[in-house]
C-alpha cells in the first residue's frame, strides 16, 4: 500500500481509542486461525522451493525486474501529495516510478495541494475525483474479465485467486453487467512478469501477464488491483530495511521513493508482503539492493500472502455481504467525524445525519442515519 504499500499495525503515535482496541482484538481473533492455516501451510509446502519449475520462475522474475527499459522519459507528478517520477507508457497509463503499478491521469496531479490526508466525509467532496485517489472495490469483491489468457496461465490466475479468497475477506466475480471492473489479458512478453492498475477504475482498470506469469507475480499484482503500493515505498522503511542506492539500477532508482503520506498505512512494514520488493529487485551489480537493517538479504517472495497482508487486507476489505445493507450497517454506536483524529481505510463515521466508510483517499457514503 504498498499498501504503499499495504498497511498494517498501528501507527503508534495515535491513541486507540477503547472501541477501536476492542475492534481490533476481535479482528486479532479472527485472525489466528488464518495465520495457525498460514504456518501449517508454510511447514507443509515449504519444500517447494526446492521445485526446479518454482525456482526457474522466480529467477525468471527477477530477470525480468532487473530487465529496465534503459529510455525511460520520466516526468514529475504528485500522487497522494508526494512528489513522484512516472512515465506516460503507450497505453496512456502512467508507470509508477517505471515500476509495474499503473495510475490514470486523474490519479496524479501537477501540484501537491489536491491530496487531502484527512478529507471531510461531505457528498459533494465525495462525489469528486481528488488526485493521488484510489478507489477500493465495493463489497469487497473484484469484478474481472479474461481476455485472451493461455490455459497456464488461467491457472496460475485462478491459484493466485485462491490465496486471496483463503485468507481474507476478498472476493472475486466475473463480469456479468457490471460498470467496474478489471481486464484480465495477456501483455504479450514472454516473461514471468505484470502489471496492474491501482483499486477499482471504473472499466479500465487492467492486469496484464506475460506469457509465463506464475501465481507469485499474479497475487503481487492483485495486491496492486486491490489498491495497495509497494511495501519499500512506506516513509517508515527505514526503520526496517536498508535500501543501497549505490546498487540500484539508475532508471529504477524512482521506484524506491518514500511516501510521505500516512493514508495507506495501518501497519508496520512487513518484509514478507507480497507488496514488498525482493533483495536484489533491480540491482545493476548482483548486489542487494534492500536488505534487512542487519545486512542480510530478505526472504525470496513466494506465491503466498502474509500474515500482514491478511490482516491489512482483513482491515480495508470487510466480509462481503455485508454491504450495503444489513445490520452490520447499523449507524448506532458509530462515532461522529472528527477533524483531529487519524483514520484509516474501513473505518466508519457518521457526518451529518449520514453513515460513511473510509476509502483509500475519500469517504464512501454508506447510508442515511435514522
Ligand atoms: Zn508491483
Amino acid at each position: 500500500m504498498a499498501r504503499s504499500c499495504l498497511l498494517k499495525k498501528f501507527n503508534p503515535k495515535i491513541k486507540m481509542n477503547m472501541k477501536t482496541k476492542i475492534k481490533k482484538m476481535k479482528r486479532t481473533k479472527r485472525i489466528l486461525p488464518l495465520l495457525l492455516m498460514a504456518l501449517v501451510f508454510a511447514l507443509f509446502f515449504g519444500a517447494c522451493d526446492t521445485d526446479p519449475d518454482i525456482l526457474d520462475s522466480e529467477t525468471a522474475l527477477e530477470d525480468e525486474e532487473v530487465a529496465v527499459d534503459q529510455e525511460t522519459k520520466f516526468i514529475t507528478k504528485y500522487f497522494l501529495g508526494d512528489a513522484v517520477k512516472v512515465q506516460l507508457e503507450e497505453d496512456g497509463t502512467y508507470s509508477l516510478g517505471g515500476s509495474d503499478a499503473r495510475l490514470f491521469e486523474e490519479q496524479l496531479s501537477d501540484t501537491p495541494d489536491a491530496f487531502e490526508e484527512n478529507p471531510e466525509p461531505q457528498d459533494d467532496r465525495t462525489a469528486l475525483a481528488i488526485g493521488g485517489g484510489i478507489r477500493k472495490w465495493t463489497n469487497s469483491t473484484i469484478v474481472y474479465r479474461i481476455s485472451g489468457l493461455s490455459s497456464s496461465v488461467r491457472s496460475e490466475l485462478q491459484k493466485s485467486f485462491n490465496e486471496w479468497t483463503s485468507k481474507t475477506n476478498v472476493r472475486f466475480k466475473e463480469r456479468t453487467n457490471e460498470s467496474n471492473y478489471v481486464t484480465i489479458s495477456s501483455s504479450g512478453s514472454n516473461s514471468n512478469s505484470g502489471v496492474a492498475t491501482l483499486g477499482m477504475n471504473g472499466s479500465r482498470g487492467f492486469i496484464r501477464l506475460g506469457t509465463r506469469a506464475t501465481a507469485v507475480v499474479i497475487i503481487h499484482e492483485i495486491g496492486h488491483t486491490l489498491g495497495y503500493i509497494h511495501e519499500q515505498n512506506r516513509r517508515d522503511r527505514d526503520n526496517y530495511v536498508i535500501v543501497n542506492f549505490q546498487n540500484i539500477q539508475n532508471n529504477a532508482v524512482d521506484q524506491f521513493y518514500k511516501s510521505n503520506s500516512a493514508t495507506l498505512l495501518t501497519g508496520q512494514l512487513d518484509i514478507n508482503s507480497t507488496m514488498m520488493y525482493g533483495s536484489y529487485t533491480f540491482s545493476k551489480n548482483g548486489r542487494p539492493t534492500i536488505t534487512d537493517l542487519n545486512g542480510n538479504v530478505l526472504p525470496r517472495r513466494q506465491a503466498r500472502i502474509s500474515a500482514l497482508d491478511i490482516q491489512g487486507t482483513n482491515s480495508i476489505y470487510p466480509p462481503a455481504g455485508n454491504d450495503p445493507d444489513g445490520d452490520t450497517n447499523s449507524c448506532n454506536e458509530v462515532e461522529e467525524w472528527s477533524p483531529r483524529k487519524r483514520y484509516f481505510v474501513g473505518d466508519r463515521v457518521t457526518y451529518r445525519g449520514s453513515l460513511y466508510e473510509r476509502d483509500f483517499t475519500r469517504w464512501n457514503f454508506i447510508k442515511q442515519c435514522g
